[in-house]
């Protein structure tokens, strides 16, 4: 819907000034010489496409204007939406796989490092499925973090779901698995697990998520694990990334604080070198700031 992709459009407008702009403003203007490219290049790899993603880009922008004869920046335009479409695997299942089956309710682990936005993602997901009319339990298996425990508690009364916790300083598994029970024996359609995003060592991250996941597979089925990236993070973020999908069987990725950003291309690269569907991005603080990634659309805001 139109009024959606304006939102997108608002919500991205530093990453469309970077990337969609600068790009259209270069291949618009018709032939290019090798300097062109090279400005090109460094467009893409500004707004953080990285190195891989921007050359496989630009080798086949070149080949398809050229193949095409595009002098015009309509016929620019359209070239240059369709690649960027390409890069992002649009026939990826980007489908958050939260509804029960079988009498259990469906569980999602939310995991990612402190500070990324799990918990807000946690709260903002519940917001869309109770919405939905599905009965969301959550559980707040981040009990490092008293405030993170506090913050969860909030979210699950403004959203309309109940809030599992346990004490502070708690073991995360012990947390999780009492949120898994409680939501069987209630009966609710989905429970969301905020977990503790301690990078201290990755045997350490790998006892903790591992164990969660152990517990909670006691009782039902983890549907997905999503994974929780700071776009504004860059590289740092990426490097995270990759250590966590070491250790837990990553689905999907939420990419959170887009809207803040003018490296709105870090998309390109965490689809690319982590291989898992980016499935929702975070637009915003609030509760309705959480989108369903879908390509084209994403292309379409960038490009203005
Ligand atoms: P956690 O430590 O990973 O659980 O992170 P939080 O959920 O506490 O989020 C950290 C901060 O990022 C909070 O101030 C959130 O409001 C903010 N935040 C989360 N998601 C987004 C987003 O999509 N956009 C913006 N601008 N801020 C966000």
């Amino acid at each position: 819907p139109a009024g959606r992709l304006e939102r997108l459009r608002g919500r991205l407008s530093r990453s469309r000034s970077a990337l969609g702009q600068g790009l259209l403003g270069l291949l618009g203007a018709g032939d290019l010489d090798e300097d062109s490219w090279e400005e090109v290049e460094d467009t893409l790899l500004l707004a953080d496409l990285g190195g891989a993603t921007t050359t496989e880009i630009v080798e086949r922008l070149r080949e398809r204007l050229a193949s095409r004869a595009v002098r015009d920046a309509e016929g620019a335009r359209a070239v240059l939406r369709d690649v960027l479409i390409d890069a992002l695997h649009p026939d990826m299942d980007r489908s958050v796989r939260a509804l029960p089956h079988q009498g259990a309710p469906a569980v999602v682990l939310i995991v990612g490092v402190n500070g990324t936005g799990k918990t807000t993602t946690v709260g903002k997901l519940a917001r869309v499925l109770v919405a939905e009319g599905h009965k969301v339990l959550l559980g707040a298996a981040d009990t490092f973090r008293a405030a993170a425990v506090e913050q969860l508690t909030t979210w699950g009364e403004r959203v309309g779901a109940e809030t599992v916790r346990g004490r502070e300083g708690a073991d995360p598994a012990a947390v999780a698995f009492d949120a898994v029970k409680r939501g069987v024996e209630s009966g609710v359609d989905a429970v969301l697990l905020d977990t503790a995003g301690r990078l201290h060592t990755k045997t350490g991250l790998m006892d903790e998520l591992g164990k969660v996941k152990r517990v909670v597979e006691k009782q039902a089925e983890v549907d997905e694990v999503l994974l929780v990236l700071d776009a504004t993070t860059g590289q740092n973020g990426l490097t995270q990334a990759r250590v966590f999908s070491e250790v837990v069987d990553v689905t999907g990725i939420v990419l959170t604080k887009l809207d803040g950003t003018a490296k709105g291309g870090i998309v390109f690269q965490v689809q690319r070198e982590l291989g898992v569907p980016v499935k929702l991005v975070g637009l915003g603080e609030g509760a309705d700031d959480l989108a369903p990634f879908e390509p084209a659309a994403f292309v379409d805001a960038l490009l203005g």
